[in-house]
């Protein structure tokens, strides 16, 4: 069996949030998707282990932000590297609620969906949650964000708690002459021949010449966070 297969799957990247009494968090899923039309109805594969999963169901609903393609890296970092068991995910987060009280990010988002939740499946290390659309809207005109753009254009890395983690090491065999680093808090790569222009490093900046104040651009971790792969 050639578990290559599964990654020719397509998906896009998502914030998906939930809330528990007052309390607000969410997280960056690809594991999204329209089921049926009439009613609208969308599902979403999130982890047990994440606080998102247990606010879910104590909020019988989840909200989804579809990230535009602009997004920055830190706010998926944000919601996608850090845990709501420690930080206040919304914190800086210019957000707004849907009809039903669930937030939404108000920046770098086309569009949100509210689901009230009507059935969970239990898929093992993940549930899927499967919910009505009771609210939407179209925030903004552009392209979606997508898992593959994500990962080749703006060299992103995905949490190990994601459907679709395999390591980095296993993925990239190829060896640049220029070393690339890894963020060993987020498996974040830094690439030489790209550098990191987003944050003022110009692409062919070797890893050794960035700022010692440089930080992952992903999870925020200092340079001594990195090891060479
Ligand atoms: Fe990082």
């Amino acid at each position: 069996m050639d578990t290559k297969a599964l990654h020719t799957i397509t998906y896009g990247l998502y914030i998906v949030t939930a809330k528990k009494s007052d309390r607000f968090n969410g997280q960056v899923a690809n594991t999204v998707f329209q089921i049926t039309s009439d009613p609208p109805t969308i599902a979403a594969g999130i982890n047990k282990q994440n606080l998102t999963h247990e606010f879910i169901q104590a909020g019988q609903g989840f909200a989804v932000s579809v990230l535009a393609r602009e997004v920055p890296l830190s706010l998926i970092g944000q919601f996608g590297f850090k845990s709501g068991r420690e930080m206040d995910k919304f914190a800086g987060i210019n957000y707004k609620l849907s009809q039903g009280g669930f937030p939404y990010l108000a920046d770098h988002t086309l569009a949100y969906l509210e689901a009230r939740l009507n059935q969970t499946v239990d898929a093992g290390t993940h549930s899927i949650f499967i919910g009505t659309v009771t609210d939407a809207a179209v925030l903004l005109q552009g392209e979606p964000m997508t898992y593959a753009y994500y990962h080749q254009v703006k060299r992103g890395t995905t949490p190990k708690t994601a459907p679709t983690f395999t390591s980095a090491r296993a993925e990239d065999k190829t060896a640049l002459a220029a070393p690339k680093y890894q963020c060993t808090i987020c498996n974040y790569v830094y690439d030489p021949v790209q550098g990191d222009p987003e944050h003022g490093i110009a692409p062919g900046t070797p890893f050794a010449e960035l700022p010692e104040d440089w930080t992952c651009p992903i999870c925020g971790a200092g340079k001594d966070s990195f090891e060479q792969i």
